[in-house]
């Protein structure tokens, strides 16, 4: 008897297990082995990315005047849930500007949150997820950076604007006089 109570397992047995274990291990390499991989070598083979594929930040230039679109007005900063996004306004006679503007992109959650509440199309995403580094300070984006990488990454299809434009139009007003449809505690106050 064994220790726990059981009765020892005879040679044969084990061995006939364990013939068996390996060649079910076996089989399974030698279908795979011949399996075409699932992977690429990156960075020599570049994988084909969705129209719609979105990846890192950046500031745009206005294409007709080539200045900056961001006019500082901090709602990309209010809305970014993991608060990210820090921009100081500096207020001009013609229109705003943004004084500074830093995005924490080690942090940064790609909700595109930014993007979609922005009114001047000035912060985008990119069609680039290319920004590994070993140093997490050079994620640390400030204005310079992120109108750099807007020069140098093919820009994603949405932008605020866009976007904006693809939600459900606001349902129309109802006509005067139509009666709203009682509420559950409504009924009850009335005795309805
Ligand atoms: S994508 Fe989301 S988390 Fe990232 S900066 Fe924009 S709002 Fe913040
Ligand atoms: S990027 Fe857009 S939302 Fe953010 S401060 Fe500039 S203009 Fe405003």
């Amino acid at each position: 008897m064994a220790h726990d109570g059981t009765a020892p397992k005879g040679f044969w047995t084990e061995t006939a297990q364990l013939v068996r274990a390996v060649s079910r291990a076996m089989g399974v390499t030698f279908r795979n082995l011949w399996r075409r991989p699932v992977t690429v070598m990156y960075p020599d083979v570049r994988r084909v990315y969705p129209d719609r594929f979105r990846g890192i930040l950046a500031l745009t230039y206005d294409t007709e005047t080539g200045e900056e679109n961001c006019i500082g007005c901090r709602l990309c900063e209010l809305i970014c849930p993991p608060q990210v996004i820090k921009v100081e306004m500096l207020k001009a006679k013609e229109r705003n500007w943004a004084k500074t503007f830093t995005l924490e992109l080690y942090a940064c959650e790609f909700c595109e949150l930014c993007v979609q509440v922005c009114p001047t199309d000035a912060i985008i995403m990119l069609k680039t997820f290319e920004l590994a580094t070993a140093d997490r300070r050079t994620m640390l984006l400030d204005k310079d950076r992120l109108h750099a990488l807007g020069l140098e990454h093919t820009p994603s299809w949405a932008t605020g604007n866009k976007l904006r434009d693809m939600q459900a139009p606001p349902k129309a007003a109802r006509a005067d006089g139509a009666k709203e449809p009682a509420a559950k505690g409504d009924a009850k106050e009335t005795g309805a």
